[in-house]
């Protein structure tokens, strides 16, 4: 592979069997002006057939990913394999070795760092930069299915669900909605980019690919029922794509309901700083100009609460999990039934 990028991979992604090893990523820090970063990668290859790319750690404070992965490198035998899995646990290494959604090296954003040109200084002036680049050029060219595993993390709570933009190309979405499916989740979510572009998985969309992406709850912890869902899912997903062939695929006796929130009025910003105080649970339904919940101020303790009220009917799909809320930061997103035309 003639890949014009700075990283070494110590797998050869074209060997059959189980390969365990590390992306080396150039850096130079104040700790050691010579250092690489580690992202521990894992290959598993056997026969002919398509190749599922997969990761975790896009954002570092969603675990979900990165637990549910290094299980599942574990886990796959190559003889119950047809074609080849790529798993990157921890995409942003650096992020979810301090805790945080954005790298801690240099504060960018790995989920809003793809796109299909860079120019030298980009790739070179950021570790996240870098990193996406290689992404870009040397991993996404070899997956017909990718896998882009998030959760809430510290600051948003998410109906467990497979997630997904309503691409224009129908069979493409029918294809997605049909691997999401296999997940099992109880929703399928059709979402907007609200907050910037450049994210992985709208990536790997517009180059045609079938792409998931998940919200596997958040809130800053996981439990044994949404790792069940991510681990089961993930297997069941790559039995569909005919890649994971330990056993017959099975659909789901009872089809994950599929929603979308797809006007900026489902979206539903912070109008004020202060501590948000919900109203309402997870899944419960939602009336145009209903108090989701409000706002404390901390500087005037005893005024009047700021409401935050709906701005469109559905069922409450997300919710704001750390109370403490700047203005304009995101408290609660609604959404509505979709069917496919
Ligand atoms: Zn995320």
């Amino acid at each position: 592979m003639d890949i014009k990028s700075q990283i070494f991979a110590e797998v050869d992604y074209t060997k059959s069997g189980k390969q365990f090893g590390r992306l080396e990523v150039p850096t130079s820090t104040n700790s050691a002006g010579w250092a690489n970063q580690y992202l521990p990668i894992c290959v598993v290859k056997n026969g002919e057939g398509p190749t599922a790319l997969i990761f975790g750690g896009n954002h570092g404070d969603e675990y979900e990913g990165p637990v549910t992965l290094m299980n599942l490198a574990r886990w796959l035998d190559p003889a119950a394999i047809q074609g080849r899995v790529i798993l990157v646990p921890m995409l942003n290494r650096p992020a979810v070795a301090a805790g945080t959604r954005l790298s801690a090296l240099d504060g960018r954003n790995m989920n809003r760092s793809y796109y299909s040109q860079y120019t030298e200084v980009q790739v070179n002036e950021s570790i996240t930069a870098t990193i996406a680049h290689y992404v870009t050029q040397a991993l996404i060219p070899l997956a017909d299915l990718v896998i882009d595993i998030h959760s809430g993390g510290r600051s948003m709570h998410f109906l467990p669900s497979v997630n997904m933009h309503e691409v224009s190309n129908k069979a493409q979405l029918r294809a997605m909605i049909a691997a999401g499916q296999a997940w099992q989740t109880p929703y399928l979510f059709i979402y907007q980019d609200i907050a910037g572009e450049g994210l992985l998985p709208s990536y790997c969309e517009r180059l045609g690919k079938v792409t998931l992406g998940t919200e596997l709850g958040g809130a800053s912890q996981f439990g044994v029922e949404m790792l069940g869902i991510a681990e089961r899912g993930i297997k069941n997903v790559l039995r569909q794509a005919k890649i994971l062939v330990d056993r017959p695929f099975t659909a789901p006796a009872q089809p994950g309901q599929v929603v979308i929130a797809d006007k900026r009025e489902d979206y539903v910003m912070a109008p004020v700083s202060g501590i948000y105080e919900p109203f309402l649970e997870l899944g419960d339904a939602v009336e145009m100009g209903q108090p989701l919940g409000q706002i404390h101020s901390i500087e005037q303790p005893f005024g009047e609460p700021v409401p935050v009220l709906a701005r469109a009917h559905g069922i409450l799909f997300v919710r704001r999990a750390f109370p403490l809320t700047q203005q304009g930061e995101c408290v609660a997103v609604t959404v509505r039934p979709y069917s496919l035309v």
